[in-house]
């Protein structure tokens, strides 16, 4: 994790495709990501139990496991790429015990599998390690400000403590994993229903509803278009290795109040912007420094957040037409 050496190409030894697993394979961001690793092909496996997934995100020519991830895994990769956990607020407070051990049991049987067939891993974790932070903009070396037993902790903590299993399986058993943090991410494809600012709020301007923004609009986030996602994600699995943590996401600040206006010009909406009481424990600033990502990635951000939202409206339309 913490020395820099050469990139190298994950190639098997007998020639032929290189296989990766996908853990969280049918959810929002793990379908997109089989799909493109399809594209540049890969073989393909999903694995995932369906409990905030959806058997149709998993696209064709991907094979699908359908598994626990906190159970040992038992095929051979070259790559795991490891998004099993819930992920939506909704989704991830309903049973927060499983919350929690799905993120580190699972983290534990991904590693452990990659130890023993020599893979590479890549863990998704979240912004959400950096918690309540105290600069306006978050670098990887800034250790975050969290509450281990907050409303938000089986998510949070359980990220963290994955990121801690990944470092000391690194160091103790040198297995090869990169932990990439990643910013909200959003597009076509996302739950309509799962709850997340953005689906929520062009839900709601679609059907002519208020748009309900919780404490004075003034927290601000930074939103990744989900093809910028994919092609970080597809750029680490070929990263140095040892490269330690790395920021995923668009540098791109808006508040959420900002967000709602937008949303509701975009969609040409008459929907009123309401406000409500704030959401305990809701961090007040994210916005990624992704100076490392450009620097060994090669990669930046390519979809501002009014085109990407303008993409993910159209694409809610087609959903809502149906
Ligand atoms: P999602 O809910 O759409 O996908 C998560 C998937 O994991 C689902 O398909 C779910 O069924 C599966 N899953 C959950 N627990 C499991 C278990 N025990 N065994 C097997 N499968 C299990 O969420 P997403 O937005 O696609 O997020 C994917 C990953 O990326 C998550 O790890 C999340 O923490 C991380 N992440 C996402 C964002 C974002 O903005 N979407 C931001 C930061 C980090």
């Amino acid at each position: 994790m913490t020395t820099t050496a050469p990139a190298t190409r994950r190639v098997p030894a007998g020639g032929g495709p290189r296989a990766v697993l996908v853990t969280g394979g049918a959810g929002f961001l793990g379908g997109a990501l089989c799909a493109r690793l399809l594209e540049e092909g890969w073989r393909v496996t999903a694995l995932d139990d369906l409990s905030s997934g959806h058997a149709e995100n998993v696209p064709a020519g991907c094979d699908f496991i359908h598994a626990d991830v906190r159970e040992p895994i038992t095929g051979r990769y070259d790559v795991i790429l490891n998004l099993a956990s819930p992920a939506a607020p909704a989704d991830y407070m309903r049973d927060a015990v499983r919350t929690v051990m799905t993120n580190v049991t699972g983290m534990a049987q991904v590693l452990d599998a990659a130890r023993r067939d020599g893979a590479r891993v890549v863990q998704a974790s979240t912004s959400e390690i950096y918690g309540d932070p105290d600069d306006a903009l978050q670098s990887e070396a800034y250790v975050g400000r969290t509450s281990p037993v907050g409303p938000r902790a089986a998510y949070v903590e359980g990220k963290r403590a994955a990121e801690a299993l990944c470092a000391a399986y690194a160091r103790q058993h040198g297995v090869d994993v990169t932990i990439a943090r990643i910013f909200n991410v959003y597009g076509p494809g996302t739950n309509p229903a799962d709850g997340r600012v953005i689906p929520q709020f062009i839900g709601a301007a679609l059907r002519g509803e208020p748009l309900v923004v919780n404490g004075d609009g003034s927290r601000t986030r930074s939103f990744c278009f989900v093809d910028d996602f994919t092609a970080a994600f597809a750029a680490l699995i070929d990263a140095p290795v040892g490269l330690g943590p790395i920021n995923i996401g668009n540098s791109e600040e808006v508040s959420i109040g900002e967000l709602a206006q937008l949303i509701v010009e975009l969609t040409g909406s008459r929907s009123e912007i309401r406000l409500a009481p704030p959401i305990p424990d809701e961090p007040r600033q994210r916005r990624p420094d992704i100076a490392l990502a450009q620097r060994v990635l090669g990669w930046r951000p390519e979809v501002d957040l009014a085109k990407g939202l303008r993409l993910t409206i159209d694409a809610f339309r087609g959903v809502s037409s149906e």
